[in-house]
């Protein structure tokens, strides 16, 4: 019996990795994050399965369905939203799953900054501008670490994925624009993948503004950085003077 942290993905069943569908169609017991997972990811679960929301449970509880499907080897699929590892708060779940000795097993998915990124067709690097992404969110009941508020990472001027944030639009923006300037292209990602997807472009200047018109308050990603600029230098990957055979550090 195995305890599976899934990534459900950004939302559109079809971005799963075929592992993750395979679990959840395989699923006899499922505890899933229903504030963030889609509809159409949880429908892939057999009608028989037995599932539970933990957006109103307590870790006790959560950590309960799984000792009790132990007891009967059931292996139970806890389904997160994207993927697992970024503010998925499986650190303190998988604490008490050693503590009762029950095995488990992590399922990446994708992220929603990379369906964000997806959605805007844009790359979130650029030669010479951003080599550097940082995924990070503001403080909320979790506090931001001293050292890693917007001003010292805005500082490095790298392509920001803001999650978690989306409500403080109007501050962020005139947060970053001190560092990366008014005019710098900025975009918010309103559920990406999902059939009511939107997504908003502008600059630091004039985000906020279409955030607030559009009334998007949650689920939505923010990306800052010059690299969502259509011009810019051109990758050294695809020069004609650039010989592969003699790439040095790069890949
Ligand atoms: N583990 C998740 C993040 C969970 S935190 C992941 O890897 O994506 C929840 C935050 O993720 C939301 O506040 C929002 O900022 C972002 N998010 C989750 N799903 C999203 C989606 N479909 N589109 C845009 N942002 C999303």
């Amino acid at each position: 019996m195995k305890v599976f942290f899934v990534g459900a993905g950004p939302g559109n069943p079809d971005l799963l990795t075929l592992r993750a569908a395979r679990l959840l169609e395989n699923c006899r017991c499922c505890v899933y994050a229903g504030s963030l997972v889609s509809p159409e990811v949880l429908a892939l679960l057999p009608a028989s399965a037995e599932t539970h929301d933990s957006a109103s449970m307590t870790l006790e509880e959560t950590t309960a369905v799984c000792k009790r499907a132990s007891e009967t080897e059931t292996d139970v699929v806890r389904l997160h939203t994207g993927d697992p590892a970024i503010y998925g708060a499986i650190r303190e779940q998988m604490a008490e799953l050693d503590k009762l000795g029950i095995a488990y097993e992590v399922v990446p998915g994708i992220s929603s900054f990379q369906a964000s990124a997806a959605a805007l067709k844009t790359e979130l690097t650029a030669p010479e501008i951003s080599q550097t992404i940082i995924l990070t969110r503001t403080g909320g009941r979790t506090p931001m670490p001293e050292k890693q508020d917007l001003h010292s990472l805005a500082r490095t001027e790298s392509t920001l994925c803001i999650f978690l944030s989306v409500h403080k639009i109007e501050e962020i923006a005139e947060t970053l624009a001190i560092y990366y300037g008014a005019n710098c292209p900025a975009a918010v990602v309103y559920r990406a993948s999902w059939p009511d997807q939107a997504v908003l472009e502008g600059s630091l200047s004039t985000i906020a503004k279409k955030v607030l018109e559009a009334k998007i308050g949650k689920t939505a990603m923010i990306v800052v950085g010059r690299a969502l600029e259509r011009t810019g230098i051109a990758s050294k990957l695809y020069d004609a003077n650039f010989s592969h055979g003699y790439r040095k550090g790069d890949e």
